[in-house]
């Protein structure tokens, strides 16, 4: 800036430097999601006694809350960890050293989980939808019909894909192990959907089914959810996998507060959770799954109106298997990279990377938890100008298509 002194003499001339990025952050992955001011005020505050008082207050309401989050009368158990932490859970309460699961993977979580479980002495199985579409509850039905002597214990697979933001049916899976005649359980991740999209466990047959905090739950990273229905109990007092930070029996939920969480409680967290869980209680769960559906609605009418033949389209082929919690965008031709790049740098929005099949030709967008109209068009508006900027090939404006599915008229 030359001018000396004057403020006359003060111009940027060179427009690509200035940035339009200052201002609030807009964080658009899929996970660490946004987190409401209320959550992180209430993590915001000195310890507390951790064997009475204030927090086994809400250490008992958080218990009373996560049924009904997940759909089921059965309990949950929240360990410390990330999403990861769930799965182990699950797996080490639940089977036994050579066990044989079937992994059904849709995108990239489902076979993570599955490399878990081989790691940890389990046989697996994995069945791999093709690229962009769900698992298809025929080829389960197929390969436990093929398990005639019923080794495999558990099919493990995901609710909603964040690679590929894939929605599996999860109904019809129960329905096509039934089929087989099967009595596999039936365990399910849902840390991308827990809170933001219908999920029925007890109603869909679920046996084990899995979320984080740091997603839909608005709550920041640092706990899982593990929801234990009666079968997976019961095969609980058999498994030999059970290790003793982990174990179920252990964290009685009629002992002391402080053995539920093995050890001293994940004090700032639970109180961050018992807000969340209290916004969600507000908000009411089914105006949250059709806040979510409306959202995603504008979203993916705006990569609806982008597409083109060798530019922006969907990673989820099948309109009905695409989540509502989270958008993977294909990019074609265009740099992805370059893309995000832009988005971030010069306007302040930071956009999901592409994993998995389409890694350096896609980007996401996570619509998930604590989410509302002005952000989704906000960030929609971004990747237009962007791809505007880019000379990318798009015909239609997204956002003037994201605007008319938002309003409704
Ligand atoms: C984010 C995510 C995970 C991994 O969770 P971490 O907290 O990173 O361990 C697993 N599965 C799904 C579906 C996810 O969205």
């Amino acid at each position: 800036m030359a001018g000396g002194r004057s403020c006359q003499n003060r111009h940027v001339t060179d427009h690509d430097l200035i940035s339009l990025a200052h201002g609030p952050e807009i964080v658009a992955i899929p996970g660490p999601s946004v987190m409401p001011q209320r959550v992180l005020a209430a993590m915001q505050r000195p310890m507390p006694d951790i064997y009475a008082g204030e927090l086994t207050e809400r250490i008992d309401e958080i218990f009373d809350a996560l049924p009904e989050i997940a759909g089921t009368t059965s309990r949950a158990f929240v360990p410390i960890g990330n999403g990861h932490a769930g799965w182990e859970m699950a797996l080490m309460n639940t089977l036994s050293r050579g066990d044989r699961v079937l992994v059904a993977d849709c995108g990239r979580f489902a076979a993570i989980w599955g490399e878990m479980a081989t790691f940890n002495g389990l046989r697996v199985d994995l069945l791999t939808a093709p690229v962009g579409h769900a698992v298809d509850p025929a080829m389960i039905e197929e390969h436990l019909r093929a398990d005639a002597g019923h080794e495999i214990k558990a099919v493990l697979t995901v609710h909603v894909d964040t690679a590929s933001s894939v929605r599996n049916d999860i109904p019809a899976i129960r329905a096509a192990i039934d089929a087989a005649g099967h009595p596999a359980m039936l365990f399910v991740d849902c840390i991308a959907s827990m809170g933001c999209e219908r999920f029925c466990m007890d109603d869909w047959g679920v046996d084990v089914t899995i979320a984080a905090s740091q997603k839909g739950m608005m709550t920041p990273p640092g706990l899982a959810i593990v929801w234990a229905g009666p079968r997976a109990l019961d095969a609980h007092r058999h498994a030999d996998l059970r290790t003793r930070y982990w174990d179920w029996t252990y964290r009685t939920e009629d002992g002391p507060y402080y053995l539920r969480f093995c050890g001293t409680p994940p004090v700032s967290h639970l109180f961050g959770l018992c807000e969340a869980l209290r916004m969600i209680a507000e908000e009411g769960l089914a105006s949250r799954w059709a806040r979510h559906a409306r959202l995603a609605g504008g979203v993916r009418a705006a990569v609806d109106a982008w597409s083109t033949a060798d530019g922006i389209g969907f990673v989820a082929v099948d309109p009905s298997q695409r989540s509502d919690s989270v958008t993977a965008v294909t990019t074609g031709s265009i740099d992805a990279i370059e893309l995000s790049r832009r988005c971030r740098e010069r306007f302040g929005v930071t956009l999901g990377v592409g994993i998995g099949d389409f890694a350096e030709r896609s980007f996401r967008i996570g619509h998930m938890g604590h989410v509302n109209a002005p952000m989704v068009l906000g960030v929609l508006g971004t990747v237009e100008t962007a791809l505007a900027e880019m000379g990318a090939p798009i015909e239609r404006s997204g956002v003037a298509a994201a605007a008319a599915a938002l309003a409704t008229v």
